[in-house]
């Protein structure tokens, strides 16, 4: 019988922007929650083995921005089912956005949210803390308290909405300053995109919808870079969506501001002509823009001026998001199918090569926060977390939406024929197989039931495919 503790991983081609390996095939040897050993052709009695040979593996991906609905629409998403769904996608790490009910305002909430997280298997959760007094865009949050509190506090964002009075966000910037803390930007003009549905343009005059500008956007880009340039402070812009946008970041850049950038894989993958079926799963905020859009952020990505890859995960309910346009709410579920939507839209189109993209999915996003390591970040070396996500980003998926652990569907991927698999996610030295996974047989198809059955990793967890292989 194997030990149930170790876990042998062979011949896979690591990727570790932390360490440095770019495509050296190695065999991985876990013990417990760690990495044991690397090396060349380890042998190991008494190991549950599993061969990697033609398959990637990476750090686990950190997804710095989603939406994880607990505490208030827990219909929607929870810490539970979100952490798993994460685990699906790829991600051993995710930050969570504070417009939940009660909002993320307080030390007490991060720290509940935090407790809940610590139970069970799944990604770890970061909070995201709001900055100003349930989001409102007027009294500050006490950022201090917050962040020392044991709700691992990681940056602070009014997501949803964008602090619409410059007096306040010049000084949640100087707040910010005095202990470096980051402020995470959801750029929007109120009174520009008010009412707006779909991206003002051609788009908008088609379907007869009320435009939303990417001026929105873009003013709020220009008003937040000065400020943060005034103040010295780090700002990151989340989900950035326009061209321009891009440029205005790419000049602060040159200039020294402290600015980092996130874009989605929607972003990068659809235009505002996809949204033409009117299809309510297309909605987002900030909406598709145009191809012109989607080039400058994938070059931005490329070439490092946008730092990360961010799902901006929007779990919705069916009763809600399946109306018509104009009544369903912003956003689109993303952890299952981003890193899909992004070997399709970026390494086909030679945007970016497959290491470039591992390291917008972790160090990109890592740096950006300032993380510790020992939260997020060790990367692949001996004693760091086994924390790892497996995949081929030539594989090919249909998406399946009731293949996810998300409690949410709304995804606009869903049935599309994409490129790139995740194949196995270990957290914490368990193992997760995603379902679908290829890998999923080698330790009984049988055992682990299929969908969201499959989302239980204590069925298959650390050190148990050992048993079950035996057994099948
Ligand atoms: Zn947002």
């Amino acid at each position: 019988m194997p030990n149930r503790d170790r876990i042998l991983l062979r011949g896979a081609k690591l990727i570790c922007p932390f360490s440095g390996l770019r495509g050296e095939t190695l065999d991985i040897l876990i013990s417990g929650k760690r990495i044991a050993e690397i090396g060349e052709g380890i042998e190991c009695a008494e190991v549950f083995a599993l061969d990697l040979s033609g398959l990637y593996l990476s750090p686990g991906w950190l997804d710095m921005h989603v939406h994880l609905r607990e505490p208030g629409r827990e219909d929607e998403e929870t810490l539970a089912s979100g952490r798993l769904a994460a685990l699906s996608g790829g991600f051993t790490a995710v930050c969570c956005m504070p417009n939940t009910d009660p909002p993320v305002d307080c030390a007490a909430v991060a720290e509940e949210i935090a407790a809940r997280a610590s139970e069970g298997t799944g990604a770890d959760v970061f909070c995201v803390g709001a900055i100003t007094v349930g989001r409102k865009g007027g009294r500050m949050v006490e950022m201090d308290r917050m962040r020392s509190s044991a709700g691992r506090v990681v940056a602070f964002s009014d997501d949803g909405c964008c602090v619409q009075d410059a007096g306040v966000m010049r000084r949640a910037l100087e707040y910010a300053r005095r202990f470096d803390g980051l402020i995470i930007d959801h750029c929007e003009d109120h009174a520009l995109s008010s009412g707006g549905q779909v991206r003002e343009g051609p788009c908008s005059f088609r379907l007869g919808l009320r435009g939303y500008p990417s001026m929105a956007e873009e003013v709020m880009v220009a008003r937040d870079l000065l400020l943060a340039e005034h103040t010295g402070s780090r700002i990151h812009l989340a989900h950035l969506s326009s061209a321009r946008s891009v440029e205005m970041l790419r000049a602060a850049r040159e200039r020294g501001v402290r600015v980092t950038a996130e874009v989605t894989p929607h972003h990068l993958f659809f235009t505002d002509e996809d949204v033409d079926g009117l299809d309510p799963r297309f909605k987002v905020n900030p909406p598709l823009g145009s191809r012109e859009d989607r080039e400058a952020l994938r070059r931005a990505l490329a070439d490092g001026v946008i730092d990360a890859v961010a799902t901006d995960h929007a779990p919705h309910s069916l009763e809600e998001k399946e109306v018509e346009f104009e009544r369903a709410p912003f956003g689109m579920i993303g952890l299952e199918s981003a890193f899909s939507a992004c070997c399709t839209a970026l390494l086909e189109s030679g945007s970016l090569d497959v290491f470039a993209l591992v390291e917008r999915l972790t160090a990109g996003p890592a740096r950006a926060l300032g993380l510790d390591p020992r939260l997020y970040g060790e990367g692949i070396k001996k004693g760091a977390r086994a924390d790892l996500v497996a995949f081929d980003p030539e594989a090919e998926r249909v998406v399946d939406a009731d293949d996810f652990l998300s409690f949410s569907r709304n995804c606009p991927f869903d049935g599309m024929r994409l490129k790139g698999k995740v194949e196995l996610t270990v957290k914490d030295g368990k193992l997760f197989f995603p379902p679908g996974s290829r890998l999923s047989g080698s330790i009984g198809e049988a055992r682990m039931g299929r969908g969201r059955a499959c989302g239980s990793v204590a069925d298959i967890g650390c050190g148990a495919p050992g048993a079950d292989a035996d057994d099948v």
